[in-house]
């Protein structure tokens, strides 16, 4: 199938690699042009395990990237995949996706063939139908020198994305299950060819309930990281192991045993505003959710429990170094965004710490949220002459780090992710 894909970051690019090796001709429209250049030469802009070696084989191939919307026109399925960042009221903030659907909308204008508009990005329920919908119908028909009215000939399909960052190709190309909400049946149908190639289950919906399915998901995952913070910090109070306890937890086959590993809480660019847009959405109907705003209480705490306890065995934090081993939200990525490492640092900061980084991928990212703190390619720079470290994401080769921490000043590790195998350090929950 003719395909194009708007928005060409961690969701856009991992989709139109992964179509493009199922064997659809791809066209990526992305407006930095930077991007485009750097995928049209075949490097992925962000670091994701196996994506470069796909990237390489189909960039310039059935695979091109470009800033403008003119392959619009000629795609039998469009993908909207911008991103939906949290407004400063907690909602969603939906000017990238109504942007998007009009430079759409005007590009098919000339349009006579039939198109599926499928939106990939997570946006409240009702925006498919209620914001996309009607700025497409509007652009494309506005002085359209079009024949037939192109808004009739054009379907709505809401196709929610629930990839993990890290893990995307994997989980693209073997999903739990794709959901395809749509506005009626001839779009989806039309559209579920997309997917021929995998092996998933297949679940129908409405356009607004294959909208909630992603909000609920992430709101669900959220509140189990949340309740094993909590157990995990009552568990401590009481000397008990919290990994004991979750693993004995989640063989329950009723409750599973992912997500049930205590830290320093979630972070990335999609829980923490997918939780606050929920709970913004909700309180637009009158609903009072306790239950999600305590997920997001018990996040937010998460990450000053890791100062208390590096208070309580340094004392006062002024010109001590503190390195900060993690940057990236999560493991196998290069995405520092809502990294819990950040407000660590920011309170490090604050406090008159000198902070010294290190991340296996995402130093460039952090250096731009965080500019002016110290940053070294090699863990063992971090640490030497450190006062204290704080290990801040899950990366497995952390794991391997030992003689390493010999080169502080005194070792005094806290972790706010169970991953090191030196015995001495502290956790934050256990
Ligand atoms: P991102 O910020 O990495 O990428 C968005 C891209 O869209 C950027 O490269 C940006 O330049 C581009 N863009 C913005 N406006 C555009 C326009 N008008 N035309 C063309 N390109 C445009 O975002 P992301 O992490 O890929 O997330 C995208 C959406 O998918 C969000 O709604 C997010 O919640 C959802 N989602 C993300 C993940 C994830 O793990 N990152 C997983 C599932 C769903």
């Amino acid at each position: 199938m003719k395909i194009s894909v708007v928005g060409g970051g961690y969701v856009g690019l991992v989709s139109a690699v992964c179509f493009s090796e199922l064997g659809h001709d791809v066209n990526l429209v992305e407006i930095d042009q930077a991007k485009v250049e750097s995928i049209n030469q075949g490097i992925p802009p962000i670091y994701e395990k196996g994506l470069e070696e796909m990237l390489l084989a189909h960039a310039g191939k059935n695979l091109k990237a470009e800033s403008n919307f003119n392959s619009i026109p000629d795609a039998e399925i469009v993908f909207i995949c911008v991103g939906t960042p949290a407004s400063p009221d907690g909602g969603a903030d939906l000017s990238m996706i109504a942007s998007a659907a009009k430079s759409i909308g005007i590009a098919l204008r000339k349009s006579e063939r039939y198109h599926v508009l499928a939106v990939k990005s997570t946006v409240p329920p009702g925006t498919t139908d209620l914001v996309v919908k009607p700025v497409v119908q509007k652009y494309s028909t506005e002085g359209s020198m079009s024949s037939t009215n192109p808004s009739v000939n054009i379907g709505f399909v809401m196709n929610p994305e629930f990839l993990r960052e890290g893990l995307a190709v994997q989980d693209f190309m073997k999903p739990d299950r794709i959901v395809v909400g749509c506005s009626d049946s001839k779009a989806g149908d039309f559209f579920v060819d997309v997917y021929k190639g995998l092996e998933a289950p297949l679940i129908r919906t409405s356009l607004t309930a294959a909208e909630m399915i992603k909000y609920t998901s992430n709101a669900f995952l959220a509140t189990k990281i949340s309740f094993s913070n909590e157990i995990g910090n009552i568990c401590k109070g009481l000397g008990i192991d919290v990994y004991e306890v979750m693993k004995g937890v989640g063989l329950d086959h009723r409750i599973n045993p992912h997500f049930l590993n205590a830290g320093a809480g979630f972070g990335g660019s999609c829980f923490p505003k997918d939780v606050s847009a929920l709970i913004h959405i909700a309180e637009n109907i009158g609903e009072d959710p306790v239950l999600l705003k305590s997920v997001m209480e018990i996040n937010d705490r998460q990450p000053n429990r890791m100062i208390e306890l590096l208070e309580k065995r340094v004392g006062d934090l002024r010109g001590k170094r503190i390195a900060v081993i993690g940057l990236a939200f999560k493991d196998g990525t290069d995405d520092a965004r809502e990294s819990r490492s950040i407000p660590v640092i920011m309170e490090l900061k604050r406090r008159g710490a000198i902070v010294a980084a290190y991340d296996p991928k995402a130093c460039p990212s952090m250096s731009k949220i965080i500019p002016d703190i110290f940053y070294y390619t090699d863990p063992s720079d971090a640490l030497k002459m450190a006062d204290a470290c704080l290990v801040m994401t899950e990366w497995p080769e952390f794991g391997l780090l030992d003689k390493e921490f010999d080169l502080m000043c005194s070792k005094i590790v806290i972790e706010g992710r169970r991953i090191l195998s030196c015995k001495d350090a502290e956790g934050i929950c256990w």
